[in-house]
């Protein structure tokens, strides 16, 4: 009897006929499921990290970009020849973008082999902690939570340290969240400084991260002198969720979901990038004017509701000396400008600063991070929140993008969320330190 293998080996394209028979069986399969509980699946896609070795490449990549009906999910952007470009891709175009990166000879690896498999681990693991966190009755830092759990998470540090932390609701969300900062403060009218994560709702080590970094600052107060004397100056506000209806989406239906949740007129396609919504080269370059696109500047600035209520919140408070906004991921410590590729005025003091922060962080772990202005490491992208601060003269404006840079993206492992944060912190801490040594 002839038995599979060898069947395959005589027939090798009937073989592979089959197979893509079953594979789209199994896809089909996966969005009947998908249909009926509501759940993106991610089923054959893969996520490629591409090279690019001349500018002419880097043209070809922004022309397959610029290709919607291959429906790719650009992790990083095409910009320059030293940074991979990281690309989800569906399968129903995998065969067609590998067939064309070998036509140019444009170089790629697989980054994530078996995108679904990954993300399958990712919500095994979250809900075997939650099972856990259930049964010893605390709150565990070390893995990803619901948007209703990390709430729970603020409202148990303020329990714990009442005497310095505050719940403040600046605003809600476009569908009806609330949207809270941790505010923490010793005394009345302080200047202060501003801390945000997860303005990307899929970045979820940011959230996470933040979360653990409020905790540790409360319990450092009174224990840690830098930090004591830091918050008997300065107050400290902290927005651990800044986009929830993405978040909550994140969870329920869209483990890849990057922009808000409000729909867009004109378009059956939802969310503006809040990140590209600021008032600071709106529109410019390194955004989309497409509501589908995941860089969607939104119609005008501040029309996204999230970034509106930041907006008003600094605006009214009048006193922000530091705007610190955490992203994941690549390991770069940011500062103005995206939108403009000149240097802002205080260069050389951001550029030190940075340089000095990213020491610290990796006095941990070794973790390495890039420093510079958002144009010169990454690409120019305008609407930006640290480019608003930083021109309405909140001189340290940062953007941290946390780890990794590239073996698992978006979908780092809960594993590595505490040492993450850990490292965050003493980045952060250095900026934080900065800021009180040098009032202006
Ligand atoms: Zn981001």
């Amino acid at each position: 009897m002839q038995h599979s293998g060898s069947l395959c080996i005589n027939t090798l394209s009937y073989c592979i006929g089959i197979l893509h028979f079953i594979m789209r069986l199994l896809l089909l399969l996966s969005a009947f499921v998908a249909g009926v509980f509501a759940v993106d699946t991610f089923v054959g896609q893969q996520v490629l990290r591409i090279r690019a070795s001349n500018d002419d490449q880097i043209y070809q990549l922004q022309a397959l970009e610029s290709l919607t009906h291959l429906e790719l999910d650009f992790w990083t952007e095409p910009a320059k020849v030293d940074i991979p470009v990281d690309v989800r891709v569906p399968f129903h175009s995998l065969q067609s973008v590998k067939s064309y990166l070998e036509s140019q000879n444009i170089e790629y690896s697989i980054m994530i082999d078996d995108l679904q498999a990954v993300l399958d681990a990712e919500k095994q693991e979250m809900e075997l902690n939650q099972i856990k966190e259930r049964n010893s009755g605390t709150f565990n830092y070390a893995t990803y939570h619901t948007l209703d759990n990390l709430y729970k998470g603020l409202d148990a540090i303020v329990l714990d340290f009442k005497s310095l932390v505050t719940k403040q609701q600046i605003g809600t969300s476009h569908e009806g969240r609330p949207v809270y900062v941790l505010k923490f403060s010793t005394g009345a009218s302080r200047p202060a400084i501003w801390l945000d994560a997860g303005i990307h709702s899929r970045e979820w080590v940011t959230q996470a991260s933040a979360l653990w970094i409020g905790y540790k600052l409360a319990t450092d107060y009174g224990k840690d002198a830098s930090i004591t004397s830091l918050l008997n100056k300065f107050d400290v506000f902290l927005l651990v969720v800044t986009n929830p209806d993405g978040y909550v989406y994140s969870h329920s239906t869209n483990r890849m979901w990057r922009k808000t949740r409000a729909p867009n007129s004109g378009s059956s396609c939802v969310g503006v990038d809040p990140n590209r919504n600021w008032n600071a080269g709106f529109g410019g370059p390194g955004t989309s004017a497409d509501p589908c696109s995941d860089s969607y500047h939104g119609p005008s600035p501040e029309s996204a509701v999230e970034v509106k209520n930041i907006a008003n919140f600094v605006r009214q408070h009048g006193k922000f000396k530091g705007f610190v906004s955490i992203h994941s991921y690549s390991q770069l410590l940011l500062f103005p400008y995206g939108y403009k590729c000149t240097n802002p005025a205080h260069f050389t003091e951001l550029n030190t600063v940075g340089k000095a922060a990213a020491t610290a962080l990796s006095s941990l772990y070794g973790t390495q991070y890039k420093v510079g202005t958002i144009c010169s490491t990454i690409y120019q992208a305008s609407g930006g929140s640290i480019d608003w601060t930083y021109d309405i003269g909140i001189k340290y404006s940062f953007a941290f993008e946390l780890r990794d840079t590239g073996r698992y993206g978006f979908i780092l492992p809960a594993t590595q969320i505490l040492p993450t944060a850990q490292e965050t912190y003493l980045g952060v801490k250095k900026i934080l330190e900065h800021v009180r040594d040098n009032p202006y």
